[in-house]
């Protein structure tokens, strides 16, 4: 995907209005992750050195509950003010940056408008909201990837009535994220994990027709095991969301399908050893709760008639063996997608799982693309920030341009 390029548009002496990113965490006025925010310094910085008149900031914050007039809004949600981010944006800046609350400009270089969901029109995608939004600017840049799978003013509509180009953040996230979609470094092992599939069905469908290995761990593996006939007793298999529900989406059909599409396809580890495209765990550590305190190993493929385990027990992480098969596929990896920790990592007892597939794709020569607000937790939590090539925090955005989807703040800025 060729996306206009902030370096071909004129940006001297112009207006120019950025969709940022700045949904951050905040806790007591203070915001608690800067990446956001560190994103978006390249843009700014750029339209600063090439002397842009002024550069207007725009971004959601949270869900705000609307009340009848703007102000009665900006009363009851004072802790989704953008104002809160300007100390932060400031500091990593080194710039002054002025809050406005209306859309009465001053000339100031730098501003940042107030939460754009405090007005009507944003989710509305509202014509009018975005005529007056482009009536401050002369070119309109979207620096927010993680926002652009959504058809709101700020990152669809206003494309429509402005010169529109990407930033370099969103920029950097499509190149990325299209290394997946187009023509990957082969072998190419996609790694699914997590509990809530409805929000991967669409990417696996995707992927996995382009990777040339699957590895499924997590809740999501519980899915493919009932496919394939085992009992997956108290296990956690989500519900399918209403919205889903109504188009006749069942998860384990969705399994079962996938797995019977790649029924033909293996893979060759080490040259030699035939693996299938789709590899569910062999091995899993079993318990009666997510908070349980120890674990039991069942080997699932030595299991007759369900007789190691107990009907109320629940598949919390994968085994060992699972483990050394998953890292053997990494290994052999050129590039990898990995999206969903293996286990309940939150707990010691269910995080072994995640902690050592999570070490071999930071260990292995591959190319390595991490999503998920999980995920990323989770290599916090096992110290391997800095070693991936790259960790992607847009969440739905990154899971809804990787199913191939049409992407409503993309689609105006193809070249
Ligand atoms: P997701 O948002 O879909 O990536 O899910 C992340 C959550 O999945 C984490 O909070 C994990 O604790 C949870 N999880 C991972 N494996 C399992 C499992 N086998 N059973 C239940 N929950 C799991």
């Amino acid at each position: 995907m060729n996306l206009k390029s902030l370096k071909n548009q004129t940006v001297k002496d112009r207006k120019v209005i950025v969709r940022v990113d700045y949904n951050v965490p905040i806790k007591d006025g203070k915001v608690k992750d800067t990446n956001r925010i560190l994103a978006s310094l390249e843009t700014i910085d750029y339209l600063l050195k090439n002397g842009a008149k002024q550069i207007i900031l725009m971004s959601h914050l949270g869900r705000p509950k609307r009340a009848e007039t703007y102000e009665q809004t900006l009363k009851d949600n004072h802790d989704l003010s953008l104002s809160q981010i300007i100390p932060e944006l400031e500091k990593l800046l080194s710039e002054k940056v002025t809050f406005c609350q209306s859309l009465d400009l001053p000339e100031d270089k730098i501003v940042l408008l107030e939460n754009l969901r405090f007005h009507e029109g944003e989710k509305k995608d509202d014509l009018n909201f975005a005529k007056k939004l482009a009536q401050l600017a002369d070119l309109y840049v979207n620096d927010a990837f993680s926002s652009s799978h959504r058809a709101h003013v700020s990152v669809s509509r206003l494309s429509t009535l402005l010169p529109a180009c990407a930033g370099f953040s969103l920029h950097r996230e499509v190149e990325m994220l299209s290394k997946l979609t187009q023509d990957p470094k082969r072998p190419f092992v996609m790694i699914i994990g997590g509990a809530k599939i409805s929000d991967k069905v669409s990417a696996i469908a995707n992927l996995a027709k382009i990777a040339d290995t699957v590895l499924v761990g997590g809740g999501v593996a519980n899915n493919f095991l009932k496919a394939e006939g085992f009992d997956v007793a108290k296990s956690y298999l989500q519900d399918v969301p209403a919205d889903l529900a109504k188009e006749g989406v069942d998860f384990v059909e969705f399994a079962d399908k996938l797995l019977e599409d790649a029924q033909q396809e293996h893979t060759l580890i080490d040259n030699y050893i035939p693996l299938p495209k789709i590899i569910y765990p062999v091995d899993v550590m079993t318990a009666k709760s997510p908070d349980a305190k120890s674990a039991k190993e069942v080997n699932l493929l030595r299991c007759e008639n369900q007789s190691c385990y107990e009907a109320d027990d629940m598949f919390l992480d994968i085994g060992p063996r699972t483990i050394k098969l998953f890292s053997k596929v990494i290994m052999s990896a050129k590039t990898i997608f990995w999206n969903g920790p293996m286990g309940v990592f939150e707990n010691e007892t269910f995080s072994l799982g995640t902690k050592k597939i999570a070490t071999a794709i930071s260990k292995s020569k591959a190319e390595s693309i991490l999503g998920g607000g999980d995920t990323i937790s989770s290599i916090k939590q096992f110290d391997l920030e800095g070693k991936f090539t790259y960790v992607s925090t847009a969440g739905g955005a990154s899971l809804d341009f990787l199913s191939g989807k049409e992407m409503p703040g993309l689609k105006n800025l193809v070249e």
